[in-house]
């Protein structure tokens, strides 16, 4: 019964499991920095953050404990609206410069958890030969959390409400001029702009749900490919060569319009070789530990590549040839079923549910009801032949079909049959 497009919320644990098979079987024969990505962002997880929501004292409280010896070097290099400190990490000091900044957006805390666990690794892992290649190749400064204030509120833009993604032309705000300052004093040849993005996104049409999108942004209205957006280019593709072996069908790009406005855009413009890597989600990851993994797998992935130059020689195909990253309405819709309304004929009506917190799967809402041919989903599951039954006691006061009403939590449940009394299929109840 359960036929699905897409791996969905009902076989979700399916998933989890072929990830792991994929894993192990690939893992041995790679180049870095898969197997001893995915071993570092075990060993060295910064334990003290283990929720998505955090604030800018949780997240330096957690680290204190590594800031205080010389492997690296912290500098407070601004202060936000609401005067909270705006900190630099720098680890290594060979000729390449890297520079990193995540968290821009309050709420898009993936990454910075990422960076955290590499800030360990950076301080504790003397003699680690990855740390090592990269301590002696790279000069990496990392910035984990430029919007304490929206990190705070867990909220995209800063205190005053602006998105530090559409201030890096005028500059208007202190986090935007930190950002923009670190890059003229290190004269970053490498830059990553770290985001999350909605979790209801697909690889391409009927794709699976995209765990890290990726995208070597455009510096000018023509998307030329200069010699700055060739080496992002060359890249990202690096990233993707080591990440599709991990999580295979789970990539995808951005879309290259050319933002005047965006830091990723203009960073490129200035001669730093950006790329932005957009974290999404995987399957029972609430919060988001599986993907702060792929960044660091990633992460890790990058700078041992530009260190050693391998970067170079990756394939710009790898890159091109991902899919799109597609945004969709939902995440689940029911087709084919029928509405059982009492004492009155069944209805034949496709349902879209969606969740509140779609990235934990919590809260999930009746969205739309009828025929939903053209909408897209996460998941779709067909329930032909099958009765959708309204749980009692779930009435709300006036009109629509009791539980199914738009707007509200989903309480229904589906059977075989219209009588109260038929085998159940499925229940839906929050
Ligand atoms: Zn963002």
């Amino acid at each position: 019964m359960c036929r699905v497009l897409r791996p969905t919320v009902l076989c979700a644990t399916l998933t989890v499991a072929t990830i792991g098979r994929a894993d192990v079987s690939s893992a041995q024969e790679q180049p870095c920095c898969l197997r001893e990505g995915l071993r570092i962002a075990e060993e060295y997880r910064v334990e003290a953050i283990h929720r998505r929501r955090f604030t800018s004292n949780d997240l330096w409280d957690a680290l204190e404990p590594w800031l205080a010896g010389p492997e690296v070097r912290t500098e407070e290099i601004a202060r936000s609206v609401e005067g909270r400190a705006i900190q630099a990490v720098t680890f290594g000091t060979g000729p390449t410069t890297v520079l990193l900044w995540s968290q821009m957006h309050g709420d898009e805390s993936t990454a910075t958890m990422a960076l955290a666990d590499l800030i360990r690794f950076f301080a504790e892992a003397s003699g680690d030969p990855l740390r090592e290649r990269i301590a002696s190749g790279l000069t990496v400064t990392m910035l984990p959390m430029l919007n304490p204030d929206g990190a705070q509120r867990f909220q995209r833009e800063n205190a005053l409400g602006i998105d530090l993604n559409r201030d890096a032309r005028r500059l208007t705000t202190p986090e935007a001029r930190a950002l923009k300052s670190l890059r003229e004093r290190f004269q970053a040849d490498f830059g990553f702009n770290l985001h999350d993005q909605g979790v209801r996104r697909t690889a391409g049409p009927e794709g699976l749900q995209v765990a890290i999108a990726l995208l070597a942004p455009a510096a000018d209205e023509e998307k030329s490919y200069g010699p700055v957006r060739t080496r992002a280019r060359l890249l990202a593709a690096t990233i993707a060569d080591v990440l599709h072996q991990h999580v295979p069908g789970r990539l995808a790009k951005w879309d290259d319009t050319y933002e005047p406005r965006a830091f990723g855009d203009l960073m490129q413009q200035w001669g730093t070789s950006t790329v932005l890597i957009e974290s999404g989600g995987l399957p029972n990851d609430p919060e988001k530990h599986g993907v702060r993994t792929l960044n660091v797998v990633a992460l890790l992935t990058a700078f041992d590549a530009l260190a050693s130059g391998r970067y170079q020689s990756a394939n710009p195909e790898t890159y091109e040839q991902l899919p799109f990253n597609l945004g969709v309405e939902y995440d689940l819709i029911l087709t084919g079923g029928r509405i059982v309304v009492a004492d009155q004929e069944s209805v034949m009506a496709d349902i879209a549910l969606a969740y509140d917190d779609p990235v934990a799967g919590r809260e999930l809402r009746v969205e739309a009801v009828g025929d939903l041919s053209r909408a897209e989903a996460m998941d779709t599951l067909d329930i032909s032949g099958l009765f959708v039954h309204p749980t009692p006691g779930w009435e709300g006061p006036s009109g629509g079909v009791p539980g199914i009403r738009l707007g509200h939590r989903a309480a229904f449940t589906v059977r075989r049959g219209t009588s109260a009394e038929s085998e159940v299929v499925r229940e839906f109840r929050e």
